[in-house]
Formats: C-alpha cells, sequence, structure tokens
C-alpha cells in the first residue's frame, strides 16, 4: 500500500530529527529508519554522554571545520550553536560546559539529549517508520517514489520533499552503513569517496609498543615535512597513537603519512642546556636514563634512548657533544612514525560523501533534483571532536527542514 506524507526524512539521527521537526511546521512527515527506534549512534557519542555542542559563537565555530567551512556559514547563522544550547534549555534540559567548551547534558547521560528530540517528535505527530530505503525514484510530476524493505516487505511512500540524513559509513551496527550514498547517486549526485576521519593512527614498525596507555598532554606533532603544529592531548595505544590531537589530525584524506612529535616541553630548550651541563658537572656519575626520566616516564626513556642508540648506563661524565645533540633531535621530532589510520568502522565520522558542490549550502537542497535535501554527515563534511559533528548535523538538519526550494527542474 502506497503511503503519502508531504516529506519523508531517510535517517533519524540527529540531522534527521531535527530536520522532521521543523519540516513538520509545513505538512505531514514520515521518518524512515533502519533501527526500531531513533538516534542509535547518538547514544553512543560522547562516551555515552553526548558532546551535543561546542559554547562557541559561529565564526570561531567555523575554525573547527578543517575543510569546506564556507560551507556551513548559511546554516550556521540559521541554527547556530547557541541555538542547540536554547533548543535543550526551553525544552527543560540541563547543560554544562566542559574542558575545549565541550556542551554536555547536566545529566551526563545522552539519552537525556535523545529523549527531548524524541519527545518533540511526538508532539509533533511525525510517523516513525522502520524501514531500511532502498531507492528513491522520481516520477514526472516532481513526485519522489520511496521504495523500503522489512522482512522482506516492500513498502512504497510518495512525497513531495525527501530529506536524505543517512550518516556515514561508520559503526556500522548503529545503522549508518553508508547506504545513502548509493541513493544520491541514483539521484544524479556524485560522491567524494569515503574515508575514516577522528580515528586512531596505527604506527609501523610501532617503536612505543611498551609505551600503551601514557597519555602526555598539550604535546606537539606535525607531519614530517610540514611548517603547521597541531597542539593537544595525546595518548600512546596497543598499536600506535590516539588522543585529542590525533583524532584531529586524521581529518585529512591520506592513506600513509609520516608523523613527528615534540617531546618538548616539559622540558624547554634552556633547562635542556642548563640541565645537561649541571649532569655533566653535579652529577657525572647519574645514569643518562635517570637524568631523562626526571621529565619522561621510564617506558618513554628507553625508546629514546634505543632510537638514539645511546646505552641507558651511560654517566653524565660520558654523555658526549655527538650524544646530547642525537637526543635533542629525536625528543624535538626528529623520530619519524610511519601511520595509518585505523578502520573505517571504529572512525567517529566519515570523510567524503555528497559532493558539496551540487547542494545549496542556503538551502540543503540538491541543485540537481529539485525537492530533494541532505542533512549531516552524509554530506562530504566533518568537523573536529568537541561537538562540532552534532552541531553540524543539527545545523544542516534544521535548514534542510525548512524545505525551501529554488533549484528549477532541469536547471543542473
Ligand atoms: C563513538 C562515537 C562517538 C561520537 N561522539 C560525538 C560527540 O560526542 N559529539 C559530536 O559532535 N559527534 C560525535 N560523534 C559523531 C556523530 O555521532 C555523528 O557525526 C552524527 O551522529 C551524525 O549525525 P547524522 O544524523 O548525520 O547521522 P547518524 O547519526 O549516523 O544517523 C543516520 C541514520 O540513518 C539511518 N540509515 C542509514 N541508511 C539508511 C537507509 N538506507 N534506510 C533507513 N535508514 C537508514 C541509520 O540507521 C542512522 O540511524 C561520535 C561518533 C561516534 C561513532
Amino acid at each position: 500500500m502506497m503511503k503519502n506524507f508531504n516529506t519523508v526524512v531517510i535517517g533519524a539521527g540527529p540531522a534527521g530529527m531535527m530536520a522532521s521537526i521543523e519540516a513538520s511546521k509545513k505538512g505531514t512527515v514520515c521518518i524512515i529508519d533502519s533501527n526500531p527506534t531513533p538516534g542509535r549512534k547518538l547514544l553512543l557519542t560522547g562516551g555515552g554522554r553526548c558532546n551535543v555542542t561546542v559554547s562557541e559563537t559561529s565564526r570561531m565555530f567555523l575554525k573547527g571545520i578543517p575543510a569546506h567551512s564556507s560551507f556551513l556559514h548559511s546554516s550556521l547563522h540559521q541554527f547556530s550553536p547557541s541555538d542547540t544550547q536554547t533548543f535543550f534549555q526551553n525544552r527543560g534540559v540541563a547543560l554544562k560546559t566542559e574542558h575545549n567548551n565541550a556542551v554536555f547534558p547536566a545529566s551526563d547521560k545522552a539519552e537525556t539529549i535523545l529523549q527531548c528530540i524524541v519527545g518533540e517528535m511526538e508532539k509533533q505527530n511525525i510517523v516513525y517508520q522502520q524501514a531500511t530505503v532502498q531507492k528513491v525514484q522520481i516520477k514526472e510530476n516532481a513526485t519522489f517514489y520511496i521504495v523500503s524493505e522489512q522482512h522482506g516487505n516492500t513498502q512504497i511512500w510518495e512525497t513531495n520533499h525527501v530529506i536524505l540524513a543517512t550518516g556515514g559509513k561508520s559503526y556500522t551496527h548503529t545503522g549508518s552503513t553508508g547506504g545513502g550514498y548509493q541513493i544520491a547517486q541514483q539521484l544524479g549526485h556524485t560522491i567524494v569517496p569515503t574515508e575514516p576521519g577522528l580515528i586512531h593512527l596505527q604506527a609501523k614498525p610501532n617503536y612505543w609498543n611498551d609505551c600503551q596507555g601514557i597519555s602526555l598532554s598539550s604535546i606537539t606533532l606535525k607531519w614530517c615535512g610540514s611548517k603547521e603544529k597541531h597542539t593537544g592531548d595525546f595518548i600512546f595505544t596497543d598499536n600506535g597513537f590516539s588522543g585529542p590531537v590525533i583524532l584531529n589530525m586524521s581529518l585529512e584524506p591520506f592513506r600513509k603519512k609520516e608523523l613527528c612529535i615534540d617531546f618538548f616541553p616539559p622540558i624547554s630548550d634552556e633547562e635542556w642546556t642548563h640541565s645537561v651541563e649541571d649532569w655533566r658537572a653535579l652529577h657525572p656519575t647519574m645514569k643518562v636514563s635517570s637524568w631523562l626520566q626526571q621529565w619522561f616516564p621510564k617506558k618513554m626513556v628507553a625508546v629514546f634512548l634505543s632510537l638514539a642508540e645511546i646505552q641507558d648506563t651511560l654517566p653524565g661524565a660520558e654523555f658526549s657533544k655527538k650524544d646530547q645533540h642525537k637526543l635533542y633531535t629525536l625528543l624535538r621530532g626528529g623520530i619519524v612514525n610511519h601511520v595509518q589510520k585505523g578502520s573505517i568502522e571504529k572512525a567517529m565520522v566519515t570523510l567524503g560523501g555528497v559532493h558539496l558542490k551540487e547542494v545549496n549550502p542556503g538551502t540543503m537542497e540538491s541543485k540537481i533534483q529539485p525537492g530533494l535535501f541532505f542533512a549531516g554527515e552524509v554530506l562530504d563534511i566533518a568537523g573536529k571532536t568537541g561537538g562540532y559533528n552534532i552541531q553540524i548535523a543539527l545545523s544542516t538538519g534544521f535548514v534542510a527542514g525548512q524545505l525551501k526550494t529554488e533549484t528549477k527542474r532541469g536547471e543542473a
């Protein structure tokens, strides 16, 4: 049996849910998702606490979007990080701001955020349907036919507006399988090749095997050969590196890269020079490993000395100028770490997706198919860790839900 709605939203993540709430102000809405309940990935966010946005102005927010940030100008203007806070606070959700302006529900539960959005969807009589959409077809009279499959049953929806909010293709058990890319392609859109973003880096070889679990705060990293510095918290993992600074560096597309870590501070250049002199003069029998341990954990010291080919028992009296130079160079970013990204399944976001040049940034409408809109991670845009990606989903979802049609049929 064919069902008819003014708008059909495909995907009930934060983008689709926000879009459905806005679209319900213009007519009937059905939201379709493969899961029995909405917001499956949202419940996992922020370690189950949901870092829902960043307490920043829209201008500052754009600095957290490494590529194509200008695409978000208009949507952030229409629904800003501060509008997100007001949306939840007006519906009784207390929020709190933590380190780096990250905003969380005061309850520390992602469920609080989800319940608030779902409560609003229920208030607006939005119909929720569990089904996996296979294809979207367009008929002569500018009507969309949405074909879905659920337990072997085919269902068809007829609508004037489709909002594609199917997310990326990581954590596939949450329903974000990348199926939306094929739907967009069927409708004439280009998909920028996808790859993992906000993902740990694997080091091959991994010199730091024994350092697993050691975390360093405000460390400075660079891609070897590049001048751009990235500073933030860092952790050695079982097979490489993670932590916010690493996750953010993974937002560039690449297969393999060389990573350089500057281990200063905790020690400054002057401290280093004075300390070498004092060690040689005042503690000539102290071993190099003990001397270095005043700044670095024992397991890291072992890696530094092994790569510098310096005996850990070497005393200050025998520490040559050459040793000093070799060790200093390694500590200041001279260790070349060959890295590659972890698998897309474990990525917090998917890079790539629907090509932005084919989407109107002021309306989120397709420039190819009038009445087709996009929202959230299905688009080729991603932000840093810290609440940027849910905000992108909410802002683009809000704008798509306005259903502003500017594209003329046959224009593209
Ligand atoms: C572990 C983890 C932690 C994260 N933490 C944060 C955080 O704290 N803060 C932050 O800002 N971001 C965080 N993110 C990123 C954030 O979750 C996503 O960017 C955001 O959920 C994207 O929203 P979306 O609505 O575009 O897509 P999604 O949330 O992925 O929702 C897409 C929905 O579409 C449905 N769907 C897909 N294809 C079909 C189909 N063919 N038919 C029907 N339904 C379909 C899926 O079932 C899914 O429910 C995190 C991500 C992960 C994986």
